[in-house]
């Protein structure tokens, strides 16, 4: 089957990766990105001519409601369905928890966990009837393993999202599937301008060595959104390269 999928926040970074993992499987992909039109036309381009599938590039800023209903509907029109969400767009704020101002939580919710599941409310709906559905919110191990107050309002939106992923299983139970994926430190622009003596630090914390490739965390995604996972819902899988497995 010819499926559609729609990757949040899919112009660069892992989103980027995600797109080109699920076009090299076959399937027809709907790029969200939210200023940098060049950048998702240009993905949009490479991964049609690459792969034959059908590409289209959508504005969406996820931080406006109005912004998240346009992108599920112009989807919609433009596919007739989507079988495929993944919820990977994500903004971090790091600063002084002393700092930080309700304002910074308010984005950080807005982006990385309102609209996962305004998106999952507008779509889950059309996949159930249709039965045949997976979504793949993308989380991260901080949550899990690990806290740091400067991005505490980041953390606090993560957690909330894999809280979201397990209520999603249960709603739309039994032909979607809805998993999330914990990445560890991965190398995109997320992490670009963070000193290098920390991310030293971090990686010398990974059993690898070294951060991940967002390929890596691709290749995870399109596998949780195969029918090869189709008895997995509801699960939270960390890809951290061994993170902080020794003391
Ligand atoms: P990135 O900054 O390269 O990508 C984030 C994407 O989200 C970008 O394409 C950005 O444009 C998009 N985005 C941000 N705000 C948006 C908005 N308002 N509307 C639409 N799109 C918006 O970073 P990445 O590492 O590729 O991040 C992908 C996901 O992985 C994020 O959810 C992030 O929290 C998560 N994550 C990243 C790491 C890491 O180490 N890089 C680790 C764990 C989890």
């Amino acid at each position: 089957m010819k499926r559609v999928v729609l990757v949040t926040g899919s112009s660069r970074g892992m989103g980027k990766a995600e797109i080109e993992e699920f076009a090299s499987r076959g399937d027809d992909v709907i790029i969200n990105y939210v200023h940098n039109q060049t950048m998702a036309e240009a993905v949009k381009q490479e991964v049609s001519a690459k792969y034959g599938v059908r590409a289209l590039a959508i504005q969406a800023d996820l931080s406006k409601e109005a912004a998240v209903r346009r992108l599920a509907a112009t989807a919609l029109q433009e596919f007739g369905r989507v079988d495929v969400l993944v919820n990977n767009a994500g903004i971090a704020l790091y600063g002084k928890f002393e700092d930080k101002k309700l304002a910074d939580w308010e984005k950080s919710m807005q982006v990385n966990l309102y609209a996962p599941f305004l998106l999952t409310q507008l779509l889950a709906p059309e996949m159930a009837k249709n039965k045949y559905g997976k979504i793949v919110n993308i989380a991260t191990i901080d949550v899990m393993t690990t806290y740091n107050p400067e991005s505490a309002e980041y953390d606090a939106s993560k957690a909330a999202l894999i809280n979201l992923t397990k209520n999603s299983a249960l709603q739309y139970q039994p032909d979607v599937n809805v998993n999330c994926v914990c990445p560890g430190w991965v190398a995109t622009d997320m992490n670009k301008d963070l000193p290098q003596d920390l991310l030293d630090y971090q990686q010398a914390k990974t059993c690898k060595g070294r951060l991940a490739k967002p390929e890596e965390v691709a290749k995870l995604v399109a596998f949780l959104a195969s029918d090869d996972a189709a008895f997995i819902d509801g699960e939270v899988i960390k890809i951290d390269g061994g993170y902080k497995l020794m003391n």
